[in-house]
């Protein structure tokens, strides 16, 4: 699982799951564009995987919502380093609350950073791609989310099940450029956005943070173990290094066995 003079861009790449990926595509000789609204926890992660890996990585602050900015980015990782070759569509937020509850304004959040965010990216990217001789690879971090629902999550939910649509799409359009789209479907990783959403959960069912990771996140798995960055970075480095369009337009499920697809 190589990615040898490949050039790499990951959104919320500062941390997390997005941080695990950019490693790993360092680590197997990608160079690695790290995109983040947080300028200087990406500048920090750029510098920490320079470090520690032989592999270039820089940082670029982006909204991944703003349209113009993520246009200029696309333009200048290409010149800077004249091709693009995986994208993974990463950046995420939650919002926890009831459906009767959510304001337009925080449906539109998530909707705005998960679905509009990875559709702007893909289009500059696939552009791109569609100029190159070899294609590339697009990536989207979904969720188990992509394929079920739980309470309180309804924005999510209804992102990630769109996110699926729109790279089963991208592989359908892709497909005679070279460009393949997948899918994966993390179970709970423990992440800052997963963190935060421990003592939210224990408020609003009225429980323990003890009782929320075991009777409400890791309830379904076949381990009771969460699922971790590095699991997640494995299948998206083998999703990027995959060769041939006969993986495209998949989702694979990274989640203890939450959910078997
Ligand atoms: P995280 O909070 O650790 O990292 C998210 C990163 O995205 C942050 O660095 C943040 O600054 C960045 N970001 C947020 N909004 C942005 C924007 N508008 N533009 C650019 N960057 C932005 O979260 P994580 O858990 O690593 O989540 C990464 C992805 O994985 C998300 O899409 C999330 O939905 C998905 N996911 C996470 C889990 C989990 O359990 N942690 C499970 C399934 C899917």
């Amino acid at each position: 699982m190589q990615l040898t003079n490949k050039v790499s861009l990951i959104t919320g790449a500062a941390s997390g799951i997005g941080f695990g990926i950019a490693k790993s595509y360092a680590e197997a000789g990608s160079t690695v564009v790290i995109v983040d609204l947080n300028r200087e926890a990406s500048e920090k992660a750029a510098a920490e995987l320079s470090q520690s890996t032989k592999a270039e990585v820089i940082a670029l602050q982006a909204d991944v919502t703003n349209e113009n900015t993520i246009n200029d980015i696309v333009k200048t990782v290409v010149e800077k380093f004249g091709h693009l070759d995986v994208v993974n569509c990463n950046a995420g937020i939650q919002i926890i609350s009831s459906f009767t509850e959510f304001t337009f304004q925080q449906w539109q959040k998530i909707l705005n950073v998960h679905l509009n965010g990875s559709f702007l990216l893909s289009k500059a990217a696939m552009q791109q791609m569609m100029q190159q001789k070899n294609g590339g690879t697009i990536i989207v971090t979904g969720s188990v989310h992509s394929f079920l629902a739980s309470k309180d999550k309804a924005a999510y939910v209804t992102a990630k099940h769109a996110q699926l649509g729109m790279v089963r799409a991208i592989a359908k359009e892709g497909g005679p450029y070279n460009i393949r789209a997948n899918l994966i479907a993390p179970g709970y990783v423990l992440t800052p956005l997963v963190e935060k959403q421990i003592p939210e959960q224990a408020q609003a069912f009225g429980i323990s943070e003890e009782d929320v990771i075991k009777n409400i996140m890791l309830k379904d798995t076949v381990d009771g173990k969460f699922t971790t960055i590095e699991d997640v970075a494995r299948v998206s480095l083998f999703l990027a290094s995959f060769p041939s369009n006969a993986l495209t337009g998949q989702s694979i499920v990274v989640s203890n066995g939450w959910h078997m697809d």
